[in-house]
């Protein structure tokens, strides 16, 4: 029998991580989806259609390598596939949250990657790209998701549908799907003003420089 205790603090987390999801306007209704791995192969991920406020620890389940669940009496998030590509296919992520958040969802609508007018666009890469689209909860928008962010990024956008981002934590990829939001709020709210000013090549690549001391971590 699997102890209750499995990926405990983990469980704690993406309960948590729902909550914050809400609070910080990243969604509506049910839709989006949190995981956190382990180095055996384990995925614990948000249930499926359930209101975030009501997600509990216990409500989160736990599925093994083979994505059998575990653990928990949940069904699991439909996007279960996607999430486990994105965790097996690079060894530095251990956390990925998706959401429908309003400006990126926009952005994701109209096939449009959100270009660099904003420096933090850097949190992804040199922009927010764009996976074409499939249908949700499937292994093809699972693919298309992991082609698109592959080694250079660390988010796209889901056409007609939202973003996903990955981290080393859910902490990480969370601050990055809240980047992503800003960037594209941003970004719709300066072509309002005028032609929106893109950061050239070696700026950018500079600003990864700059990111890797920034705050405490210098
Ligand atoms: P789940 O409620 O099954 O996680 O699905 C929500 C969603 O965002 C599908 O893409
Ligand atoms: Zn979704």
């Amino acid at each position: 029998m699997v102890s209750n205790e499995l990926l405990r603090s983990e469980r704690e987390s993406i309960s948590e991580h729902c909550k914050r999801m809400l609070d910080q306007g990243l969604t509506t209704g049910t839709g989006g989806n949190i995981s956190v791995s382990d180095d055996e192969g384990r995925m614990a991920i948000s249930p499926s259609g359930m209101a975030y406020p009501d997600i509990m620890p216990d409500d989160v389940p736990v599925l093994d390598a083979d994505g059998e669940v575990v653990l928990g009496d949940r069904t699991p998030s439909s996007e279960h596939r996607m999430h486990r590509m994105l965790h097996e296919g690079r060894a530095d992520v251990g956390g990925v949250v998706h959401t429908h958040s309003p400006y990126a969802s926009a952005f994701a609508s109209a096939g449009e990657a959100i270009p660099p007018t904003h420096y933090l666009v850097e949190f992804v890469g040199k922009q927010v790209p764009v996976a074409g689209y499939a249908t949700y909860g499937t292994e093809e928008l699972g693919e298309l998701a992991a082609e698109t962010i592959g080694e250079e990024y660390s988010a796209c956008l889901l056409q007609n549908h939202g973003s996903i981002a990955v981290g080393e934590t859910v902490e990480g990829a969370f601050e990055t799907v809240l980047m992503v939001e800003f960037c594209a709020r941003n970004h719709y709210l300066a072509a309002n003003l005028g032609d929106p000013i893109a950061l050239p090549d070696d700026e950018l690549e500079h600003l990864v420089e700059r990111f890797a001391d920034y705050g405490q971590s210098g």
